[in-house]
């Protein structure tokens, strides 16, 4: 069988490609992967284990390690083996994954990399360290804890040590640190809510560390964070590790975030784009475009129109994009669109291409991408 269909060729100029397409402008990316170190480097301890869950592509994942990353996060067990098969060699699972065949699978990938993984169940712990003895492997396991966002994760108290005092007597899973990640609270628009919703994320943290310390298990390592909030995780001096992932993208929804001088956030670039075509300008009245639900995700909303913020983008269905007023545009012309939300649109595509300066440079498999099974 053929593999997934490329939408052009590294050397094609931007009107070659077959659209929708997902582009990366290369030199903004590039800003992006040297912006975040230097955000960190007052925190010399502080480790940067970038999410790849936002491009699941380990191609972009060995930049962020070459830019200071000590390795990354994936949500799932498919990130996972694309990662460590594309050449990651530390990996920290932030979900609880279970199932028989699924830790097997996870096993078989520490026996290539360094594989730490979350948990927040005695079930599950005693299945990892089976399946880890099994397959003859080693892994790091973390304990999830609840610090305001009600999903998975232990609230901070006696149940974290429960989980950190089952793991220290299982063969083959090592208790490695807490996982602290709060996700509502990336998105609160104004700085100083987002600073003060963190604040209480880090107190939460600093009672499961607590609760740790006076049951004398020790922990020195807590990681949480994502790109709206990861400086105050930083600064908190209970986090050791920051896990942003949007950074190296950006998207329209994190554009409406505002930094701590009130203006929207501008120290990383948006550098993802989905390139549709205009196929139709029926009445003169609007141009529509080839990209609808299934080439943009719009669960944050409708994507921007580059650069042209008057004419305003609504969703046509499926397969359609209706742009208002349509502007100047005449049917073949190539339209760049800033997603709503950048993760689930990536998670549409075969390929991410890099272009820069007018030309494909460079044509990235995303193998990490689909539902994650
Ligand atoms: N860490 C975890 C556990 C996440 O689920 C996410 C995103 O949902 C992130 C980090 C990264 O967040 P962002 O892409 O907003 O930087
Ligand atoms: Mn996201």
């Amino acid at each position: 069988m053929a593999g997934p269909r490329t939408p052009c060729r590294i050397g094609d100029a931007l009107c070659d490609i077959d659209t929708p397409a997902l582009l990366v402008d290369l030199d903004k990316l590039e800003e992006n992967l040297k912006t975040m170190p230097i955000t960190l480097k007052e925190y010399s301890n502080l480790k940067l284990r970038p999410h790849a869950k936002s491009h699941k592509c380990p191609t972009l994942a060995r930049l962020q390690v070459t830019h200071g990353a000590v390795g990354v996060c994936v949500q799932k067990l498919t990130e996972a083996q694309a990662m460590v098969h594309g050449g990651v060699e530390d990996v920290l699972v932030t979900n609880e994954i279970v199932s028989r065949s699924k830790l097997c699978r996870l096993m078989s990938l520490a026996q290539h990399a360094t594989i730490s993984i979350v948990v927040d169940s005695q079930q599950n712990i005693r299945d990892l360290s089976d399946a880890a003895q099994q397959m003859g492997v080693d892994i790091g396991v973390l304990v999830d804890v609840n610090v305001g966002m009600p999903r998975c994760g232990v609230l901070p108290g006696p149940e974290v040590v429960q989980l950190a005092s089952l793991i220290n007597s299982l063969p083959n899973v090592t208790l490695k640190g807490l996982h602290c990640y709060q996700g509502a609270n990336q998105h609160i628009r104004k700085a100083e809510e987002r600073a003060e919703a963190t604040a209480a994320a880090v107190e939460k943290a600093a009672t499961a560390l607590k609760a740790l310390e006076d049951a004398e298990i020790s922990c020195d390592y807590v990681t949480g964070g994502g790109t709206g909030t990861y400086m105050y995780e930083a600064k908190s001096g209970v986090f050791t590790e920051v896990q942003p992932g949007s950074y190296v993208f950006m998207d329209a929804d994190y554009g409406r975030n505002f930094g701590e001088d009130g203006q929207p956030v501008h120290q990383f670039h948006q550098s993802l784009f989905v390139l549709a075509t205009v196929q139709s300008v029926p009445e003169g009245n609007r141009a529509v475009v080839d990209a609808g639900l299934k080439a943009i995700s719009m669960d944050s909303g409708v994507p921007l129109v580059y650069p042209n913020s008057d004419i305003v983008y609504h969703c046509g269905g499926d397969e359609h994009g209706v742009l208002v007023p349509p502007g100047k545009y005449k049917i073949g012309d190539q339209v760049w669109l800033i997603p709503g939300h950048c993760d689930p649109t990536v998670n549409l595509y075969d390929w991410l291409v890099g272009v820069r300066g007018g030309r494909v440079e460079a044509m990235w498999p995303i193998t990490g991408r689909g539902p994650g099974v």
